[in-house]
């Protein structure tokens, strides 16, 4: 396994908003996490990126300990977190924020061959690069995201709710983007969503976090076809 969480748990203050979470990913795999709203699934990420720090069990990455480490000591060993809503620097320039996404990284470390491959895999953000990024569409700045993450050649990408706030046109689009990603790229990614449909549709397995719980989990055929999952996330 390229990630391992063992019940992990995370708790705000006296609240816990997860309650012993186990996961793997793979290397290679697309993996969808899905929930509904307040499940947990960003409070998951952000404690396997570091952000928050889980009050129990244990993540390896790579085959080390890495549950107490700082984000960027994580990043370093090459997890890259696409957050919700994008959050791109709005008054950078599309360069600009690609260029964010290398901070630490050494310039030798062909930088420019790795922005050329973003412009092949997003051609709009090579056409609107000195363009403001707060002047991109909602779909544009996903796509900003994605490639500020990459720029530093990550081994995982955690993504975020990249669905959340986008028409349905550019959610379509976004999950392409993941999924070429993956298959042409080779690119080991973990996704939490509450767009089943879309993300599971796009994935090798999946989990679904139920109130910080990991109710059930399968592959994406598997999950499609279960009658609880159809139900209350596929609205069949
Ligand atoms: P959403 O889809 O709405 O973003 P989510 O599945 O990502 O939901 P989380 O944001 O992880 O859910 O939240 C899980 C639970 O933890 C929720 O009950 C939420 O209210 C609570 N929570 C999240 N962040 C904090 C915080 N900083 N302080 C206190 N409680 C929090």
């Amino acid at each position: 396994m390229l990630l391992e969480v063992e019940d992990l748990k995370v708790s705000y203050g006296d609240f816990e908003a997860v309650h012993g979470v186990s996961l793997g990913v793979e290397e290679g795999e697309l993996v969808s996490v899905i929930g509904a709203n307040g499940a947990g699934k960003t409070t998951v990420l952000r404690a396997l990126m570091g952000l928050t720090m889980p009050k129990g069990g244990r993540i390896s990455f790579m085959g080390r300990d890495v549950t107490r480490m700082e984000p960027h000591e994580r990043a370093r060993l090459g997890i890259r977190m696409v957050p919700e809503r994008a959050r791109v620097f709005p008054e950078l320039t599309v360069r600009e924020n690609l260029l964010m996404g290398a901070y630490g990284i050494p310039k030798d470390r062909g930088l420019k061959e790795r922005l050329e491959w973003i412009y092949r895999l997003f051609p709009v953000l090579e056409e609107r690069e000195g363009q403001l990024a707060v002047t991109l569409s909602g779909g544009e700045q996903q796509q900003l995201a994605i490639g500020r993450a990459l720029v530093s050649d990550p081994k995982l990408l955690l993504v975020d709710e990249v669905s959340m706030g986008l028409m349905p046109k550019l959610v379509d689009q976004v999950f392409q983007v993941l999924r070429d990603l993956n298959i042409s790229e080779g690119m080991t990614i973990l996704l939490v969503e509450q767009n089943a449909l879309a993300s599971l549709g796009i994935s090798h397995r999946g989990y679904i976090l139920q109130t910080g719980r990991i109710e059930i989990s399968g592959s994406s055929q598997e999950l499609m076809a279960d009658p609880r999952v159809r139900e209350a996330y596929l609205g069949i």
